[in-house]
């Protein structure tokens, strides 16, 4: 059995082996696909043969009483049983692999379906796949997912923000540009007439939504690249284009603060 959480969230924590918590690192692609990982984890497992006896200070309460005399009469005291830690049992029969506690470390390899669409900070808890009391009771293993950094891609909750240079040419003729999507590539048109600082969206070329059919989308903030490197001719050109275009239109305009 496994179940996904969001974050947050109260569990039951008596009468069973402790929890493991591991981070499982997902790049953007993993993301947006969804995947399954097979991760390999260490949990205490009761060792083979090992075998348990009532404790004997406790009798197996698992708590201690002590009386003091004080000057106020007899006070009675209760702790936690110093030599089962509470459980009130000990370690009988040990088999020589194990711990003082009976329990060894066993290597397993654990198949992790991520859902679609994760973010950071959303975890999955597969029950009963932590380590083991000393009863066989196992707690569970709750994977943390952490999200990979990219190297141009930034991600705003379903939607993926890039931005994209587009030539001098293009920004004014208009096109078509091949651009990288978390899901591969797409083509984005490009209007004519478009200006540095333009958004540009891409439907549906964001994260899927969990457990939703939907997807997020790409948005693509446009800069116009100016040329550096100009040949002779291409000087030349853009000194009879200057004549030919005129001054800018719109100089002037406030700072969006
Ligand atoms: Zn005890």
């Amino acid at each position: 059995f496994e179940s996904f959480f969001g974050g947050g969230g109260q569990r039951r924590s008596r009468g069973r082996g402790s929890d493991i918590r591991i981070k499982l690192r997902l790049t953007f692609k993993e993301i947006a696909q969804g995947i399954e990982k097979k991760i390999k984890i260490k949990r205490f497992v009761v060792a083979p043969g090992a075998q348990f006896i009532t404790c004997p200070t406790c009798q197996g309460q698992g708590q201690v009483s002590t009386v003091q005399n004080t000057i106020l009469g007899h006070m009675r005291s209760t702790s936690v049983c110093p030599h089962c830690e509470g459980s009130g049992k000990r370690i009988g029969n040990r088999p020589p692999e194990s711990g003082p506690d009976g329990m060894i470390k066993k290597e397993e390899t654990i198949k992790v379906k991520v859902p679609a669409g994760v973010e950071e900070g959303n975890y999955m808890t597969l029950n009963g796949q932590g380590n083991e009391d000393i009863w066989k009771n196992p707690g569970d293993l709750i994977i943390m997912f952490v999200e990979g950094d990219h190297e141009y891609f930034v991600r705003d909750g379903e939607n993926v923000l890039l931005e994209v240079a587009v030539s001098y040419p293009t920004a004014v003729l208009g096109g078509k540009i091949e651009i990288p999507t978390v899901d591969g590539k797409a083509w984005l048109k490009i209007p004519a007439g478009i200006q540095s600082g333009q958004v540009l969206r891409l439907k549906g070329k964001g994260f899927p939504r969990l457990r939703s059919r939907s997807n997020g989308d790409q948005l693509v903030k446009i800069q116009v690249e100016t040329p550096t490197k100009l040949s002779r001719s291409a000087k030349k050109l853009i000194e009879s284009l200057e004549k030919d275009l005129g001054p800018v239109q719109k100089p002037f305009s406030k700072i969006d603060l």
